[in-house]
């Protein structure tokens, strides 16, 4: 079983996504996030299916999300000046926020815009490519009881029902003992089980393994059910306002990927360690003993304490302290990864 169940769980699923997508089956070109989604659901970890030379363009408008009004903007930019009312779609808002995302646009050189007279017209660098193959949702459950089934079987459901991913997932973890049947049963059948088997050290022994005991590898997972489908069999056939709200997830995965928990955790907290767990990094906490909460990790936190200036200064070997240090090791790792998705020669 895996300590610190629930936040430590997702972050070897994504991990395991990111080494071994598509399970038990051939290697697919892919991003992974996580807690990514819309207002009403928020799917634990998100896998991003790409097409590589539409990704290597997509990667030209660099390495930060375009969120929804720059999309509005992107997405339209014509190929020769024009007045950017008569380029872009009615908004169903006031035109002047399109202005404004007219001017962040140019501002981070997404597209090209002048002022001719009164008015401001805009042209595209280069255009918006279809980058997006297939959106996976996977929600992590390492400890199924009676009680996450019962949530978690509406929660699927609720994800088939509205297909705004193509692909909906059980990730649950194995304790020796196959996952109780009955409780994967509930599930509706739409959605794909995946068991998996990180949790190591001899189950016999009373002592904890430690989040670092666990082993993430492409064989750590077997695939128990497959998903249906849940994309349209004609694309087109989608609403544009599904499919814009899939472009925007995927956008915010693409700037995200599933590291950022440096963002919002502590790492220049004196207490703050990366451990490796298998072939993955995961963050723990020296005062708890254990993997931390992204919650708990925080400001609040009783036990948070600041690393002492000297380790910034005392050659210490990377600029900035261990936590800046931490956070570009982060940050590097998300870069490897969409490097790692080349076109095809
Ligand atoms: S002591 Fe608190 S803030 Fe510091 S690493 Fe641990 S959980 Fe995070």
């Amino acid at each position: 079983m895996i300590p610190d169940a629930e936040f430590g769980y997702e972050l070897l699923v994504c991990r395991y996504a990111e080494l071994a997508w598509y399970p038990g089956d051939d290697p697919r070109p892919a991003i992974v996030s996580r807690q990514l989604g819309t207002k009403r659901r928020r799917w634990d970890t998100v896998v991003i299916e790409v097409d590589p030379e539409a990704f290597a363009a997509r990667r030209a408008f660099g390495d930060r999300a375009l969120d929804s009004d720059l999309l509005h903007v992107v997405r339209d930019a014509p190929a020769t000046w024009t007045w950017y009312r008569d380029a872009l779609p009615d908004p169903g808002y006031p035109w002047r926020y399109v202005r404004r995302a007219v001017h962040r646009a140019g501002g981070r050189e997404l597209i090209e815009k002048r002022r001719r007279g009164n008015r401001i017209e805009i042209r595209r660098h280069r255009p918006y490519p279809d980058w997006v193959e297939r959106i996976v949702a996977i929600e992590n459950k390492p400890d199924l009881d009676r009680s996450a089934a019962d949530a978690l079987a509406d929660q699927l459901a609720h994800d088939v029902e509205t297909a705004l991913a193509d692909e909906v997932w059980l990730a649950t973890e194995t304790t020796g003992d196959r996952v109780e049947p009955a409780l994967l049963r509930e599930m509706p059948v739409e959605a794909g089980i995946l068991t998996t088997s990180f949790a190591a050290g001899d189950p016999e022994s009373d002592d904890d393994p430690g989040i670092e005991g666990v082993a993430v590898d492409p064989a750590a997972a077997t695939v128990d059910w497959l998903p249906s489908d849940l994309a349209p069999n004609d694309p087109s056939e989608r609403d544009p306002g599904t499919v814009t709200r899939r472009l925007e997830i995927a956008e915010r995965a693409y700037g995200k990927g599933w590291r950022s928990y440096h963002d919002t955790m502590r790492p220049d907290c004196r207490h703050f360690e990366l451990r490796r767990a298998g072939r993955a990094l995961v963050p723990r906490c020296g005062a708890k003993d254990r993997c931390p909460t992204d919650r708990e990790c925080s400001g609040s936190c009783p036990e948070f304490s600041p690393e002492p200036p000297a380790w910034r200064t005392k050659g210490w070997p990377i600029e900035g302290g261990p936590g800046k240090g931490i956070q570009g090791l982060l940050s590097r790792r998300r870069e490897r990864v969409r490097d790692r998705i080349e076109p095809e020669e």
